[in-house]
């Protein structure tokens, strides 16, 4: 099989790389179950993604005149927005990239709190007195997120926002003790009232905060997909910076998604093989700074404490949509390793890889070792 012959080559390039290694997935959507676990296993240096796909040679021929891959990237919801997919001409190929860049800026526009006149700003502003009507969009990724927080008990909340917007990652600033006790009673998912028949918001005290910070990304990310499978595109790669789908393979041999090393910008910690699945990760160096007493202050704050999440360095979920898989990297290193991969266990059709903060990796079940053949 032409993919065994390519994984093998792959597997043996990272071998030469101490410590690297290939996650593979069981599962009848994922096929590709060659190799390595990476149970509570320590790793070191691992390679960059482009050196090991450019070490393997592939060659990409083009099926027709122009059909090609089309890249295109921008920015949006403060995050870098890249695309690549198979298109059969270019005429096509650009209409599709603008369409499916487009629907960041739309996202963005609904779900951001930095604008004032966003549908969750205005949400936050008349919720307490009321339901408020919302768009389709809103409400699903609100139930969403209230999905996450019952699986994870609390600790994905997107109340967080009033012990969150206390923190100041750019200028070094957190708050004191003081500050986040007076926050954190406003703090509480179950304090935002769902109405599915009339498709309503409320909030049962003032002063909650609603961010969708921690699952927006993937909510557009499948929005994206939608939209490029309704302009018949089989093969692509969209993600909005920690948040990652994929449609089909890569024209025969599957996708390599590296897992960042969280301490060491441009290595990979593990690489893995996937097709037409949701990969997002969730870790504390995005936006950090270090206190006075060197304790990394992250972005990432348990809804309990108000504090950032220590313990762990990244989570990668991967799953069927982004939105799910978004919600759930977050609740899981809000959780940590233990709880974290309980939690998902228990969930049909998603994988965790969790880097701790003694740089041990911990996976779930269904990341399966190296078949010796
Ligand atoms: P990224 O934004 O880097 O993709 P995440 O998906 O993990 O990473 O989201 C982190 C963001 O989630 C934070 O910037 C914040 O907006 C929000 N957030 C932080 N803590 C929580 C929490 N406990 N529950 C829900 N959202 C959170
Ligand atoms: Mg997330």
């Amino acid at each position: 099989m032409l993919f065994r012959r390519i994984g093998s080559a792959a597997v043996e390039e990272m071998d030469i790389l101490p410590g690297s290694a290939r996650c593979g997935l069981r599962g009848s959507q994922w096929s590709f179950v060659d190799f390595v676990t990476v149970k509570r296993w320590k790793f070191g240096l691992g390679s960059t993604l482009s050196s090991l796909v450019a070490a393997m040679g592939l060659v990409i021929v083009p099926m027709s005149a122009s059909a090609e891959w089309y890249r295109f990237s921008d920015t949006a919801m403060t995050t870098p927005i890249e695309l690549e997919f198979w298109a059969k001409d270019k005429e096509l190929a650009n209409r599709v990239g603008k369409e499916v860049l487009a629907v960041f800026h739309q996202v963005d526009e609904q779900m951001s709190r930095y604008r004032d006149q966003s549908e969750v700003s205005r949400l936050n502003r008349n919720a307490p007195d009321g339901p408020v009507e919302v768009s389709d969009g809103l409400f699903e990724v609100i139930e969403k997120a209230r999905e996450v927080s019952l699986l994870s008990q609390g600790a994905f909340d997107i109340t967080f926002g009033s012990v969150g917007y206390l923190y100041d990652f750019r200028a070094g600033k957190k708050p004191t003790d003081e500050e986040l006790r007076s926050g954190l009673p406003r703090v509480n998912f179950r304090d935002v009232i769902l109405d599915e028949d009339d498709q309503t918001v409320e909030y049962r005290q003032a002063g909650i905060l609603v961010d969708l910070g921690g699952i927006a990304k993937g909510y557009a990310v499948d929005l994206g997909i939608e939209r490029l499978v309704s302009f018949g595109i089989r093969h692509a790669r969209l993600s909005a910076g920690g948040d990652m789908r994929l449609l089909g393979d890569k024209q025969g041999r599957p996708w390599y998604v590296g897992i960042r090393d969280p301490r060491s910008e441009g290595r990979n910690a593990v690489v893995l093989p996937l097709e037409d699945v949701a990969v997002s990760t969730s870790g504390d160096y995005e936006r950090f700074f270090v206190d006075e007493a060197g304790e990394r202050v992250h972005h990432i704050l348990s809804p309990e404490t108000g504090k950032s999440v220590q313990g762990v360095q990244s989570v990668t979920i991967i799953g069927e949509d982004a939105l799910t898989t978004d919600g759930l990297s977050t609740a899981v290193f809000v959780l940590g390793p233990k709880k974290g991969l309980e939690m998902i266990e228990r969930l049909k059709g998603i994988d965790v890889v969790v880097i701790d903060d003694q740089r041990m990796m911990h996976v779930s079940e269904g990341l399966v070792p190296p078949q010796s053949d």
